[in-house]
């Protein structure tokens, strides 16, 4: 059977509610899930709520963009109690990052003639925060870009036209905190590291010295061969491995929630040694 340990909801830039993907999961006859939404941790009361309704196993988590030797990393934490108020604090400073970060991004649109509200932002991101792919989608709705690609090639990608960076904490920081709220971290799509490190064993050796647990070596579109290379780093270091889907429903083109189905398919017999780290057994 299949798992899926990487999906955002509509507390980061998803757009299920954790409920809804709760229910797809189970159609989708998942082993288990965890819901790991960018710098956030508020959608997991209803995620674990909804998960024990349906009867689904899961795993609290969360995706934390962060700045590792002047690459952007993301991180995922696992099994954290998610009401840890020092954490919960802490998370309150990319919150922050991002709420900067949009005004200048619209700062920017309009010197180039594209008005976008803040009320019409916060109309697609009411139920929490708010990220590029939904100033991407307001533009699409405005008729500005023909897709949400274009939205991030024409205008929001790193170096376009109305790019603004965030405040983000490095991955030390990520990596500890993550700690302190009783999780783990592993280090997100290690293939898509921008810019990619020349030498991806050494930098994640780097990242391990610092308390990283683990890589997801699964994620679409990762072939055997990258899938295979990532695992013999994970067994120098004794990391654990995950995978996810990284579905964000409607708001990313071609993503789909891992199963049978849809061809993705993280194996459960990863499930055991994730448990074994996280104390769950
Ligand atoms: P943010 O968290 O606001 O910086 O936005 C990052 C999110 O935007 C990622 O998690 C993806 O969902 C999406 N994203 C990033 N780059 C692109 C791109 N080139 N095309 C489409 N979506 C993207
Ligand atoms: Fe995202
Ligand atoms: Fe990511
Ligand atoms: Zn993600």
């Amino acid at each position: 059977m299949c798992i899926d340990l990487h999906i955002h909801s509509h507390f980061s830039d998803g757009t299920h509610t954790p409920a809804e993907l709760i229910m797809k999961a189970k159609s989708a006859n998942l082993s288990a899930l965890a819901l790991t939404d960018h710098d956030t941790v508020q959608g997991l009361d209803d995620f674990l709520a909804a998960a024990k309704i349906h009867d689904l196993p899961v795993v609290t988590g969360l995706e934390i963009s962060s700045t590792f030797n002047n690459h952007s990393v993301h991180i995922l934490g696992y099994g954290m109690d998610h009401r840890n108020e020092s954490f919960v604090k802490w998370l309150k400073r990319l919150q922050e990052g991002r709420e900067e970060r949009n005004e200048k991004i619209i700062d920017k649109l309009r010197q180039l003639g594209i008005e976008i509200s803040d009320s019409e932002l916060k109309d697609l991101s009411r139920h929490g925060q708010t990220g590029r792919p939904h100033i991407a989608r307001l533009l699409v709705q405005k008729g500005i870009a023909a897709s949400r690609d274009d939205a991030f090639r024409l205008y929001l990608k790193k170096g376009a036209a109305a790019w603004t960076g965030r405040f983000t904490y490095s991955a030390e920081e990520s990596i500890r905190m993550i700690h302190h709220a009783g999780g783990i971290a592993v280090l997100a799509h290690p293939g898509h590291i921008s810019p990619p490190p020349q030498h991806l064993h050494d930098f994640i050796g780097k990242l391990v010295a610092l308390g990283l647990d683990g890589l997801e070596a699964y994620y679409p579109g990762y072939t055997n061969q990258v899938r295979k290379s990532l695992r013999n780093i994970a067994d120098r270091h004794k990391l654990v491995i995950t995978g996810g889907s990284d579905y964000h429903g409607e708001n990313k083109e071609y993503s789909k929630m891992a199963g049978k189905k849809s061809g993705f398919c993280p194996p459960d017999s990863l499930l055991p040694r994730l448990y074994e780290k996280l104390n769950i057994y």
